[in-house]
């Protein structure tokens, strides 16, 4: 699969965001288990420093969540493999992920090639988002919106990945699943979550499994500027 974005001057990165230095991260997440080398070459591609604050760039290749304002977080490098593992394994052609945030993870799945639709409830943030997304030339749908309700008339989704945690799994998220779908979100409260994968089967059935823990922010109702 090739990686679809522009790369323009200011993407490569010079000293603490280097190609080196992410090398380095790529080799640590291989360490703890990511294998799959579509992933592994995304995130050596999409520019991390790009999609945080330019006082925290230099950290941006640190296996670290990181705070992008809002109260909210751009999640850790291995989670984000982690879940796009997953969501590779359906072989999925369009995916939604609810929790926009930076767009990071949204950008390790357009880069990836998939046909992309995300959705942020705080404004500003998916405002940012955007521009991070056109600047690097990435074809992302996005919306303002509760993500409660997914979104149902570009549904149904080959794969769903939710990057704010809830105490159960969102019905009217897995209804936009596929057939062969999966589904991959962390359930549980602020201090223990776990990281679980929905699958529908053919037969609409549905069966899931947990993947590890993990640690999100909520999954929040309603939509703010
Ligand atoms: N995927 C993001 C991680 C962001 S953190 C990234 O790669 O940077 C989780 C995000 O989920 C936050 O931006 C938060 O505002 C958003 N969120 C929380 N509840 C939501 C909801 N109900 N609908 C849509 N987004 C939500």
């Amino acid at each position: 699969m090739s990686l679809r974005m522009r790369l323009q001057p200011e993407a490569l990165g010079t000293g603490m965001t280097s190609q080196r230095v992410r090398d380095r991260l790529v080799e640590r997440l291989r360490e703890e288990g990511i294998r799959d080398e579509r992933v592994l070459n995304a995130i050596r591609m999409v520019p991390r420093h790009l999609f945080v604050d330019e006082a925290l760039a230099t950290r941006a290749y640190e296996d670290t969540a990181l705070p992008i304002g809002h109260g909210q977080t751009i999640s850790q490098p291995w989670v984000v493999a982690r879940m796009t593992e997953a969501v590779l394994s359906v072989a999925p052609k369009k995916v939604l992920e609810i929790g926009t945030g930076s767009g990071y993870q949204a950008a390790i799945l357009a880069a990836l090639g998939l046909e992309v639709h995300t959705v942020e409830r705080i404004g500003e943030l998916l405002r940012v988002a955007r521009k991070r997304f056109r600047s690097l030339g990435m074809n992302v749908r996005s919306k303002h919106d509760d993500g409660h309700i997914g979104w149902p008339e570009n549904g149904p989704f080959d794969a769903i990945m939710v990057t704010a945690a809830a105490p159960a799994l969102v019905d009217a998220l897995s209804a936009q699943l596929a057939p062969g779908g999966t589904l991959v979100a962390p359930v549980g409260g602020a201090s223990s979550q776990s990281l679980v994968m929905l699958h529908k089967q053919s037969d609409g059935s549905l069966s899931q499994q947990a993947l590890a823990p993990v640690v999100f922010v909520p999954l929040l109702s309603g939509m703010i500027d």
